[in-house]
């Protein structure tokens, strides 16, 4: 490694969003974004949120409308390739 496409991904995440990228980062790195064959999940400090590129169920996107890390995080992953795909139903598990 070093030099590759995923660090310039990785740097530039922490760049644009500080904080909160280095969560995004973090996930994605660590098999906490989740494809199931309906939904994709990211796993929080608390709960379970699902995903896309443009939505999350978390409180901070849903009531405040604030692009939070999970969708940072699903982007990250899509990004450098870490989407932990899984072969079951996400609406089964909840
Ligand atoms: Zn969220």
């Amino acid at each position: 490694m070093g030099g590759s496409d995923a660090d310039e991904v990785t740097s530039e995440v922490c760049r644009l969003y500080g904080a909160k990228g280095e969560k995004a980062v973090f996930a994605a790195e660590n098999g906490q974004v989740i494809q199931y064959r309906d939904f994709c999940v990211v796993i929080g400090t608390t709960d379970t949120y699902v995903v896309d590129e443009e939505f999350c169920t978390c409180g901070d996107f849903t009531y405040r409308g604030l692009q939070c890390w999970h969708i940072l995080a699903y982007r990250t992953a899509k990004a450098l390739g870490t989407i932990v795909p899984r072969d079951e139903w996400y609406h089964d598990l909840i």
